[in-house]
């Protein structure tokens, strides 16, 4: 036993052990990114159980991200030597759901509620601004959505706010009522409605309340300067009355304001929790002290932090590389060759990771890593169950478990395409609206009293047919049986070899892998609480919550590609920040807006501090995003970043020779031969300029000219558009 504990402690410096085996019952740890906060989460846990005899089973343990989640069973599993099965360990949507599962009944839901993502929720709420005669462009449905979960953020429902005499807002009202009640009549929850339901659940169900109060006498939160109102107001009812309550944060990265966080739960807490003891962790043992250095400058340009010291005893390390990359194929051109190098010299793929701060940045990335067949794996962005013929099958399989889902209605009554135009679709609308019943019933009963065209009936009796065919069919099968049922009678097959070219494929592929995944869900350890729900329920519900962590390649070695705010919590060895512009990193929303801004240095600060050994810092000088060309300025956090910290690549440098002795020289650029040394030339956005010298071949060629204008540029000659003067 004492040999136990002192493995432990022994490799917790005495801020740490402190945290870990402290007698107070809530706990604030506030320290800086690094420093060991998950690390002290996670050993408290074991100390809890190993050393105060603590039963597994009374532990609640909340995370960011699945990813989070299934490293910390992981690593408890790893300091106990034991199973961890049995601890709640998850994300807040993730234990409400089972929480809610537990409970139906008690949250006012059906057995077999469905929960939507957030495109489906996009979706639903589209055909509600339809069914309201609402126009899309005065009540753009993104906004719509974000007003809703912005109010499920803070625990407002609709028949709790007040629309007053502003008819803009008694509109918004009338929405998010139709809203409410459509999501009611579907069976459909929301990720906002996981955490509103399960906070009402608490405060509602005294008994059910008391059950899990006496259950989990141990509570712990890390991130905790990212929980919203709604997570905090759930937390403070589990904990109430034993107070014991154990939470990691650091308000430098807090990074989810925009999606209602609230980093002054960090104050309320200490307000609500009286008897708290406050640790500050000072010691940062992830990174060299030139990339800690950096995130301190930057992150000090912010104002009202509440403060905290971070030191380092590694070396100063490699000085932070910056490179200005041409433009964004250029950028990952660069990349790509670095990590080649890396590889090359014997590092991991896995500990390197490229973050950027939008989705959209992956693609030329993912194009560079491919053409170089260096393993790669994305995260967040269009995950395996967001996919779009992933998600047709998952919708027919909905509708075999429950005919009132509309979402799932809507995605594939048209979907294989089987003859049902836009204005039947509305017609069903219009009866489910009129009679308050779903577009299941509505249909049925459209055919039934024979309103539509005959073509139309006859479509739609066959679609019925289907459903119902496919739910009697199903019924012995095992999961992954039903799944293939499913992607082959419906045609979803075949309609998705038949699209263009390479993509159809894709999805030909990712359909199979979907039946794939039937056949390895494993029941046993993802749904615990959910015993009461079909196999092919569980699966759907584990489809929507658990989307990101459904990758085949989850443990093969690959580069990691991720957005800053998916990086969170992580850390790899080599690590490349790209895309610093302005405009992009900080965000164009962000420009005008001190407190966004704020928050994007944040995120920066977060970005920066991923880095264990090296970091790579990347803009570039034009940039085509979202189909624009720009020619964006370099990030202020550059400027921000101690110059003393940075060294510039110049991969010019590098590769450029005296001009003397490069023989390339009197080479012509071109096949055609169209340029040679010192030829003048004009560029587009350059002007006038001579060329100097060449470099690779092939589509890789790069062209340095002295422009009278610009000074002396690389360019990539593909891309470049050179006229011959
Ligand atoms: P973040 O704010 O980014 O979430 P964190 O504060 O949670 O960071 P950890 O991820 O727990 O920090 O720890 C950072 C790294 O430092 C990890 O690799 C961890 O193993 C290591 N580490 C933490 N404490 C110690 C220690 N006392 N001795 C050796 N390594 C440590
Ligand atoms: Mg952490």
């Amino acid at each position: 036993h004492n040999n136990a504990v002192t493995a432990l402690i022994s490799t917790l410096n005495d801020a740490q052990c402190q945290a870990v085996t402290t007698p107070a019952h809530s706990v604030l740890v506030l320290a800086g990114a690094g420093s060991g906060k998950t690390r002290v989460l996670v050993h408290r846990i074991a100390w809890q159980i190993q050393v105060m005899g603590t039963s597994m089973h009374s532990i609640l343990a909340v995370t960011f991200t699945n990813k989070a989640a299934k490293e910390m069973r992981g690593r408890i599993e790893d300091l106990l030597q034991v199973s961890a099965r049995a601890m709640w360990i998850g994300t807040f949507h993730g234990l409400a759901h089972r929480l809610l599962r537990s409970h139906a009944k008690q949250a006012n839901l059906p057995d077999t509620f469905q929960v939507m993502d957030t495109s489906d929720q996009l979706r639903l709420i589209k055909r509600l601004l339809a069914g309201l005669n609402l126009d899309e462009d005065k009540w753009p449905p993104r906004q719509v959505q974000w007003y809703i979960n912005g109010q499920k953020d803070e625990g407002i429902r609709a028949k709790h706010c007040v629309a007053g005499y502003d008819l803009y807002q008694q509109n918004q009202l009338k929405i998010y009522q139709a809203y409410e009640a459509l999501c009611e009549r579907s069976g459909l929850v929301d990720f906002g409605e996981l955490l509103l339901r399960a906070h009402e659940l608490l405060r509602d169900n005294p008994d059910v309340l008391a059950f899990y109060q006496q259950r989990f006498r141990h509570v712990l939160v890390d991130e905790f300067q990212d929980t919203n109102t709604v997570q905090y107001a759930w937390l403070r009812l589990l904990t109430q009355g034993r107070d014991d309550i154990f939470v990691v944060g650091d308000d430098d990265q807090s990074i989810y304001g925009w999606r209602g966080a609230k980093v002054e739960n960090i104050f309320s807490f200490q307000k609500h929790y009286p008897d708290h003891q406050i640790i500050k962790l000072e010691q940062n043992y992830r990174s060299t002290g030139f990339i800690l250095k950096a995130a301190n400058a930057v992150v000090a340009n912010n104002e009202g932090r509440m403060g905290k010291a971070l030191w380092t005893a590694s070396a100063d390390g490699d000085p932070i590389a910056l490179y200005a990359a041409f433009n964004e194929q250029d950028e990952a051109y660069f990349v790509v060759e670095r990590i080649r190098s890396w590889l090359k010299d014997g590092g991991k793929h896995n500990d390197v990771a490229i973050l950027y701060r939008s989705n959209a940045q992956s693609r030329q990335f993912e194009e560079r890593l491919m053409t170089a067949a260096i393993p790669y794996r994305v995260y967040g962005g269009l995950r395996f169950f967001e996919r779009a013929e992933i998600k047709n099958a998952l919708a027919y399989l909905r509708m075999v478990t429950n005919r009132h889902d509309d979402a799932s209605f809507e995605r594939i009554i048209n979907t294989p395409t089987r003859g049902i135009g836009a204005k039947t679709v509305d017609d069903i609308r219009q009866v489910a609206r009129d009679q308050g019943i779903s577009l299941w019933a509505a249909m049925l009963l459209c055919v039934e009293q024979g309103q539509l065209s005959a073509r139309a009936s006859n479509a739609l009796a066959s679609f019925a047919q289907l459903i119902k065919h496919l739910d009697q069919l199903a019924e012995d099968l095992e999961l992954f049986e039903k799944v293939q049922l499913v992607v082959e009678k419906t045609g979803l097959l075949d309609f998705h070899s038949k699209e263009k070219a390479d993509k159809g494929d894709e999805k030909v592929e990712n359909l199979h892998e979907l039946v794939n995944a039937a056949r390895l869900f494993d029941f046993d350890s993802t749904l615990e609480g959910m015993e009461n729900l079909s196999e092919l329920d569980m699966f759907l519900a584990y489809a929507s919550l658990e989307a990101g962590d459904m990758q085949a390649d989850d443990f093969e070695d690959c580069v990691q590609l991720m957005t800053l705010h998916s990086a969170k919590g992580l850390e790899f060895k080599l690590v490349f920040l790209v895309g610093l512009e302005e405009g992009l990193f900080p965000s164009q929303q962000s420009l005008d807006d001190a407190g966004r801004l704020q928050e994007e240095r944040r995120l920066c600060y977060v970005g920066i501090t991923r880095a264990m050994q090296y970091l790579y810092v990347s803009y570039a000088e034009s940039r085509r995003l979202y189909g624009r060309e720009s020619y964006p300025r370099p990030s202020r956090f550059l400027r921000e970043i101690p110059s003393e910290c940075v060294q510039e690549v110049r991969l010019r440098a590098e590769v450029s020779r005296p001009v003397t002795a490069v023989k390339t020289y009197s080479a012509p650029l071109q096949a055609q031969g169209q340029y040679c040394l010192g030829q003048r030339v004009s560029h587009i956005k350059f002007g006038e300029g001579v060329i100097l010298q060449t470099e690779g071949a092939g589509e890789q060629e790069r062209v340095q000219i002295n422009f009278k204008q610009a000074g002396i540029k690389w360019l990539m000659l593909a891309y470049a558009k050179l006229n011959a003067m």
